[in-house]
């Protein structure tokens, strides 16, 4: 090298790809900067994302499980909810998750800085007050809730997603717009706790990105258990702040008055603003940076990953991705790879796809044979009482790979790792159906699946 930077290599954002590259690139012996512009680690994953919604999507499985068992000759007491201490479990899962991070980064001797980064040239960083050259750079800085123009954003009871995890308070009826999963994850928070919900999405079917047969044991039993209202091929055209609530018209005429809305319209990324242009890396309109499969922006020492490089907008992306930045940032030979992504909203029932959806094959004229197993005819399925779930597999017709795989029914989130690993090996049906599972187990529905392909399946529970 022949210059003498402050670092070897700089990551700018400490969410799930920005952290888990630092970390790989300081065990490849890299000497590591991670500038964050918040005080913890973890980025929106950590702090707003994931393991907060995570923390009160168990408690709310809890309430209503314990509910239900009325049906079963066990009656538990309605539940009293203590807000403030069911935020203090929240808080604390992310203290212990985001305090652990620090310590790891402190163990790996990564550098940190706290300040909001801007590029000034394609090796200087302004951050703060401060200036950090470095020779390579690692652009991590993820996304930012999508704000709905036109409403009453300086009014406290219009949330996005933070403030709909900071649960000031649980209210009597929450409108959520949009369908999607960080929307249908914080209805079925709220409705555990006693919000009316209604549900309003503007195309034809809830987490409009899976088969619409997924969604629809998921979309039933919003309506059915949780009383959930849910209005499709629908727009909210204004929002008013009352004194008695906010009033969203609908499609122009319909109006309502809701306690709280929830606005859960998507995320954007944050490429627009760490001034990229000053470094020459090029930032397209929406905010998204390109990038090839080693991860390098247009310029080569520059790498992207997470959201900032574009969807699937999710966790798990973003630190595949990191690994791969990290490692060729260290001179590895590595690129992506991964054939498939997997989705899972945490809803309940649970939706989890991977691979190839029915809607893209249609879509791309790809053929494609469809293995279903109906969780209805599942020992374990109808012990736990849940059988409206069910497990699809679907199968190249010639060669009988696994192309794709959906799953909606509680735990499929569990579930559809096995599936993941079935298409990232390229396993044909008879590979997954002469695969003993164990019994009784809702993973069997996976073998049945197959099974089911090949027209080989026998009756059991
Ligand atoms: P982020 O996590 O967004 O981190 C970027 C970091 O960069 C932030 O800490 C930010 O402060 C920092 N930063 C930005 N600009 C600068 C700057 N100029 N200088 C310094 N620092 C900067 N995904 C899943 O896989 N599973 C889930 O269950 C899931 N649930 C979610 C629930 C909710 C409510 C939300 C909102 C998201 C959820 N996601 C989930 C998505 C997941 O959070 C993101 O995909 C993931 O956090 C992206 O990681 P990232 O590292 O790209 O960016």
């Amino acid at each position: 090298q022949d210059h003498n930077y402050d670092t070897d290599l700089v990551v700018i954002g400490a969410g799930p790809g920005g952290y888990t590259a630092a970390f790989r690139a300081a065990d490849l012996g890299l000497n590591v900067t991670l500038v964050e512009r918040y005080d913890t680690l973890g980025g929106v994953c950590l702090n707003v994302g994931c393991i907060p919604s995570k923390a009160l999507l168990h408690t709310a499985s809890i309430i209503r499980e314990t509910q239900a068992m009325k049906d079963h000759g066990v009656v538990f007491k309605k539940p009293e909810i203590d807000r403030e201490k069911l935020l203090d479990f929240k808080n604390g899962v992310v203290g212990k998750l985001t305090g652990g991070l620090a310590q790891m980064a402190k163990q790996r001797k990564v550098n940190r800085m706290t300040g909001e980064a801007k590029f000034v040239d394609d090796h200087t960083l302004q951050v703060g007050d401060d200036k950090l050259t470095f020779n390579q750079a690692i652009i991590a800085v993820g996304s930012r809730v999508f704000k709905l123009p036109d409403m009453p954003w300086d009014d406290e009871r219009l949330m996005d997603s933070t403030d709909a995890l900071a649960m000031t308070e649980i209210p009597k009826s929450l409108l959520i717009i949009g369908g999607g999963i960080i929307g249908l994850e914080m209805a079925t928070v709220y409705s555990a706790l006693g919000s009316e919900i209604t549900i309003v999405e503007m195309m034809d079917q809830l987490i409009p990105g899976a088969d619409k047969d997924l969604v629809k044991p998921l979309q039933q039993h919003l309506k059915k258990t949780m009383g959930a209202e849910i209005k499709l091929k629908s727009k909210v055209t204004e929002c008013k702040a009352q004194k008695s609530g906010l009033k969203v018209t609908f499609d122009g005429d319909d109006s309502e008055t809701y306690d709280r809305v929830l606005v859960a319209v998507g995320r954007r990324p944050n490429g627009d603003l760490i001034a990229a242009d000053q470094a020459g890396v090029e930032v397209d309109d929406r905010g998204f940076i390109s990038v090839d499969k080693q991860m390098r922006t247009n310029v080569n020492h520059i790498f992207a990953i997470g959201d900032v490089v574009g969807q699937p907008m999710l966790a798990h992306k973003a630190s595949h991705e990191a690994k791969i930045a990290a490692e060729a940032a260290a001179g590895e030979k590595v690129y992506f790879d991964a054939r498939v992504i997997p989705s899972v909203a945490y809803t309940d029932p649970e939706v989890a796809w991977v691979g190839l959806t029915e809607n893209e094959a249609k879509e791309k004229d790809i053929a494609y044979e469809v293995g279903k197993f109906p969780w209805a005819a599942s020992g374990r399925a109808i012990g736990n009482d849940r059988t409206e779930g069910f497990t699809k597999l679907l199968f190249d017709p010639e060669t009988e790979q696994i192309l794709g795989a959906g799953i909606v029914g509680t735990n499929a989130g569990e579930l559809i790792s096995e599936l993941c690993l079935a298409i990232e090996m390229g396993c044909e049906a008879a590979d997954i159906s002469l695969t003993i599972h164990p019994h009784p187990t809702l993973a069997e529905s996976v073998a049945m699946s197959a099974e089911a392909f090949e027209g080989t399946i026998t009756d059991m529970y």
